[in-house]
């Protein structure tokens, strides 16, 4: 299983996560087989990063097969974002409608200026491994990492990162 992470933290956050959901249940070279609970974190800043930066997450993932290879994935993945509106000139980091990001890929270790697979960072990031492992719960991830992050439901963890009751393979629940 490939894994995909989705992230928003501009406008109807739900809204953009579950469009960008459509489109990848919509490609005809993938085929989605499962998807993560949402989590709200806040957002993962540089230093001197403006106030106006400051905007929570929400976050998700999804297994999906595919026929692509990874660097075609990734263009695949850009082209959606650029439909739904991400920001072409986005700065890095910066707040964003959709970000998507290929987190796992089975058999593949890559690390060029312009992908790298297992995404980096994946360690730091609970907004990101916790719903990996959601939709992928055979990797063989490091246990104790998980246990220093502790609850997934008090928001104690980094960036106060915690599972919300928002799912975004139904359209019934609205935000806030
Ligand atoms: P981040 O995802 O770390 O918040 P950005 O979304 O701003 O950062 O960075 C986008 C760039 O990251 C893309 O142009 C892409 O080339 C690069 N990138 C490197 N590895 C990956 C990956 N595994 N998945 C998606 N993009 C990646
Ligand atoms: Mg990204």
């Amino acid at each position: 299983m490939v894994i995909l992470g989705l992230g928003s933290n501009v406008g109807d956050r739900l809204m953009y996560l579950r469009q960008a959901l459509k489109c990848l249940q919509q490609h005809a070279d993938i085929k989605v087989c499962q998807v993560s609970p949402v989590y709200e974190s806040d957002a993962m800043l540089p230093p001197n990063a403006p106030n106006s930066w400051h905007l929570p997450f929400f976050n998700a993932a999804v297994a999906c097969t595919t026929t692509l290879l990874p660097y075609a994935m990734l263009k695949a993945l850009q082209e959606i974002e650029l439909q739904l509106g991400r920001d072409q000139q986005h700065q890095h980091w910066g707040p964003r409608t959709i970000d998507f990001d290929i987190l796992y890929w089975p058999g593949v270790a890559i690390n060029s200026e312009t992908l790298t697979i297992p995404h980096k960072g994946l360690y730091e990031r609970p907004f990101a491994l916790w719903p990996l492992i959601d939709v992928y719960s055979d990797w063989d991830y490091p246990r104790d990492i998980l246990h220093e992050w502790n609850s997934r439901f008090t928001g104690n963890a980094p960036f106060g990162t915690r599972q919300v009751t928002y799912r975004i393979d139904d359209s019934i629940v609205g935000e806030e």
